[in-house]
């Protein structure tokens, strides 16, 4: 399969000249089969409107699947042109907790938002998603697990195209379970059971280790976290993910640099980086 990083940042849009690098729209990864169109979504933030590029001149023919519903993960929506068209086919998914379409014309409708789901154009079914339960999406199978986070419900996933396996959990926040043994989170069930040995862990790494004792409360993990975890379940390769707003390129260089030479790769995700799946691991 082929994973294309859309939307790196968390929270809120950070564009400018310290971010170009790895990128300042917020969270969206697209997934597709060998040699074909990107069918699969995770999260709709602002950097979807990628996707429409990706498409070229084409209607998108697939799935969008929502982890949680915060405005980083859902404001691109209405602006994913590719499959805001005649002809376009979406089926839209999210943590299940009632009426799909209307939880979603909540934050989509005026007078927060000129246009309501039911106005965008093209075909568009609205579902949710029940967690534990292996479901083909796109012929990818997708495993949601809930995950802790805060203010509203969430989920992880792991999706596999029957060669590889990648697990998504853009925002997490592991301490709200407890410190664990190291004091970043506890490396639970969960978190385990969709990570253990993926061949790419895409992982919120909002904060660094030693801004958690001051900041776990908004819901995030610390890079320290994510890399931990990436070992503890066997992850071939680990991208952090959902990067905090003010975050420089300069900085997450040197995050990624500290964490070099250990038995998993790790980099910093990046506005339009592209990794086939499975394949050789960065050199
Ligand atoms: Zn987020
Ligand atoms: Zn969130």
């Amino acid at each position: 399969m082929r994973v294309t990083i859309c939307g790196s940042r968390g929270s809120t849009p950070a564009p400018g000249p310290d971010t170009v690098r790895y990128g300042g729209h917020t969270s969206c990864v697209v997934l597709a089969h060998d040699g074909a169109r990107p069918s699969l979504v995770l999260d709709a933030g602002t950097g979807i409107r990628r996707v429409t590029a990706m498409l070229g001149d084409t209607c998108f023919e697939g799935s969008i699947v929502l982890g949680h519903l915060h405005w980083d993960h859902t404001q691109g929506l209405p602006f994913f042109s590719a499959a805001d068209r005649p002809g376009a086919r979406t089926d839209f998914y999210m943590p299940a907790q009632g009426d799909a379409e209307e939880v979603l014309r909540r934050v989509m409708s005026p007078p927060h938002f000129p246009i309501t789901p039911a106005e965008l154009r093209g075909t568009w079914n609205f579902g949710a998603l029940e967690p534990d339960i292996a479901c083909d999406i796109e012929g990818f199978t997708v495993v949601a697990r809930e995950i802790p986070h805060k203010g509203g419900r969430t989920f992880g996933f792991r999706i596999s195209d029957g060669s590889a396996t990648v697990a998504y959990l853009s925002d997490h926040c592991p301490t709200a379970l407890g410190p664990g043994p190291d004091g970043l989170g506890e490396y639970h069930d969960a978190a385990m059971a969709l990570a253990v040995d993926c061949d790419l862990l895409i992982h919120d790494a909002q904060y660094l280790d030693a801004e958690l004792a001051t900041r776990a409360s908004f819901g995030h993990a610390s890079c320290g976290y994510a890399l931990h975890l990436a070992q503890r379940a066997g992850a071939r390769r680990l991208l952090l993910y959902h990067h905090d707003p003010p975050r420089t390129d300069a900085e997450i260089d040197a995050l990624v640099a500290s964490y070099q030479g250990g038995p998993v790769a790790v980099d910093g995700a990046a506005e339009g980086m592209v990794i086939d799946l499975p394949g050789a691991l960065p050199g």
